[in-house]
């Protein structure tokens, strides 16, 4: 079995990490070999094939006999890490010249580093294909996450079987566990950064792998399944103990959802014979509350498939459908890395999953529905299905009185008009709640931008003359009126802190499925947990 070093170089003259520094002897690091070449930007690596090992590792090295190649890796000019008070976290409303200068670059590096790795082991795997590997990685001055997080994106490779796309990357003979490694000397802080990064970049990859099923692969039933495969066979780095301990997946059915009075989400699955589900992850490891106390509860859209119903969408890029399941993806992403990370949390995760179709049952423009709360909504236009799913969804998490309540969907065209593919937009009532997601956002390079909720002017666009509001508000504002439609289904005397995030925007780009902003919230999740 072969084993590559990769080392990050820094700089215009070729500065070797501070951990490379202590691994390569000093003749070696004054050949003309790292001086002569220009290692300013971002698409810079160079491979080197090892000589006389005594001429280029110091005898303490422990794995200098086992090495076979390095890489090196060039990466952005400076190297700059902000700390926790730095002006890079300010909020929005508080911009200095300097703060988004050194945002700026901090985001730079992280991402260069992340997106250097990502194509070096890409290529590493063409060149190996079955062949077994070892990858020992550099901390790259201390952004050993970032690296780890580029190693598991590149382990993508997409298999219509849950079972054969899982093994390779989470089984226990697979590339990620055992490829892909922190050098035995680094800190022990650089190794937990690793681990952590390794949890976080293939929690992204799962989240993504649900949105690249095709609908007939993952109906809501086929996607509860591939959950449980992921949890209970393919979990990074926990027990069973710990897994059977901590966490519980409930699947709930429509008879449920029906005694629960969720008329607005068995609405829209009215016209399909796919059987809809609510699916559920309930994680308790936080020892100072009760079992039934959560710190944070998330709600994802999961429409595995939308037609639009009877307010059928055109043909053309009706396929890309299949992914209007964003919200949940990223949301049980999240939840599985919180568990691979055993965050001392408690986080119920729910997902209402369903398919959106004109069969014979279908809801109809101008039914009237009532959800959960009471609240009676005249459904205008059958395509607006995403709401209807969450109404129920947030009155269902609203009675379990999280401390934090999030809802991911990839909710409207709008919020691609409005911000492109660059964030994802987020609503919520909490100013201390948005400073939150927006640190994890600058962390992650998973963009999330405030947007404004004004209660009665976007609630007059959605007036309806038979019930109390309709499902759609026109064009103008298209997601901010979505958000506000939303925010009346929270019941803000169980929930202080709310957040609704449309990521339609960013969970599917030109690029493709993405599975983001799943790395920004595991990242909030990690900073609840301080
Ligand atoms: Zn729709």
């Amino acid at each position: 079995m072969s084993s590559i070093l990769v080392v990050g170089v820094f700089g215009t003259d070729g500065k070797l990490s501070t951990t490379a520094q202590t691994i390569f002897t000093s003749k070696f690091q004054d050949n003309k070999f790292l001086k002569n070449n220009s290692w300013v930007g971002t698409d810079r690596s160079v491979e080197l094939s090892l000589l006389n090992v005594d001429d280029v590792f110091e005898t303490s090295f422990t794995l200098r006999n086992t090495i076979e190649k390095i890489v090196f890796v060039g990466v952005a000019q400076k190297e700059k890490k902000p700390t926790e008070n730095s002006s890079v976290f300010e909020l929005s409303s508080q911009y200095s010249q300097q703060a988004v200068a050194d945002r700026h670059e901090f985001v730079t590096l992280n991402q260069s580093i992340r997106n250097q790795v990502t194509t070096l082991v890409e290529s590493i795997k063409k060149d190996k294909k079955d062949e077994k590997f070892v990858i020992y990685f550099d901390d790259f001055n201390g952004h050993s996450q970032a690296v780890a997080e580029g190693a598991a994106l590149a382990t993508w490779k997409f298999d219509l079987d849950f079972d054969k796309f899982l093994a390779p990357i989470f089984g226990r003979d697979g590339l990620l566990l055992n490829s892909f490694k922190a050098l035995p000397s680094a800190t022990e802080n650089d190794q937990k950064q690793f681990k952590t990064g390794i949890i976080t970049g293939s929690s992204q990859l799962f989240s993504r792998y649900i949105l690249e099923l095709p609908a007939n692969y993952c109906t809501p039933i086929k996607y509860c399944d591939l959950l449980k495969l992921k949890i209970e066979k393919y979990s990074l780095f926990v027990s069973q103990e710990f897994l059977s301990a901590k966490s519980k997946i409930n699947v709930y059915d429509e008879e449920w959802a029906k005694s629960k009075g969720m008329g607005s989400f068995l609405s829209v699955t009215a016209g399909t014979s796919a059987p809809a589900r609510v699916l559920e992850v309930v994680y308790t490891n936080n020892s100072q509350k009760k079992a039934d106390e959560y710190d944070l509860a998330i709600l994802g859209k999961g429409i595995t498939f939308d037609s639009g119903g009877i307010s059928l969408k055109p043909g053309e890029g009706m396929k890309e459908m299949k992914g209007d399941c964003g919200g949940s993806s990223a949301a049980f992403g999240a939840a599985v890395a919180a568990l691979e990370l055993e965050l001392p949390l408690n986080i119920i995760t729910v997902a209402m999953l369903c398919e959106n179709m004109p069969g014979p049952d279908a809801t109809k423009p101008g039914d009237v529905v009532i959800a959960m709360n009471g609240k009676t909504i005249e459904v205008d236009n059958t395509d607006a299905e995403g709401r209807l799913i969450l109404a129920d969804g947030l009155c269902y998490l609203s009675e379990k009185q999280p401390e934090v309540l999030l809802d991911m969907a990839t909710l409207t065209g709008a919020v691609i008009i409005a911000l492109s593919h660059v964030t994802a937009a987020v609503y919520t009532n909490s100013h201390e709640l948005f400073a939150g997601l927006e640190k994890a956002s600058y962390q992650t390079n998973d963009y999330l931008w405030r947007m404004p909720i004004f209660r009665d002017e976007y609630l007059g666009q959605m007036k309806s003359d038979v019930s109390d509001y309709n499902n759609i508000g026109g064009r103008p504002g298209g997601s901010c009126t979505a958000a506000t439609f939303l925010s009346e289904f929270v019941d803000f005397s169980k929930v202080k802190k709310w957040a609704h995030l449309d990521i339609a925007a960013v969970t599917h780009t030109k690029a493709g499925y993405t599975g983001r902003p799943t790395r920004a919230i595991v990242e909030y999740m990690q900073q609840l947990s301080k």
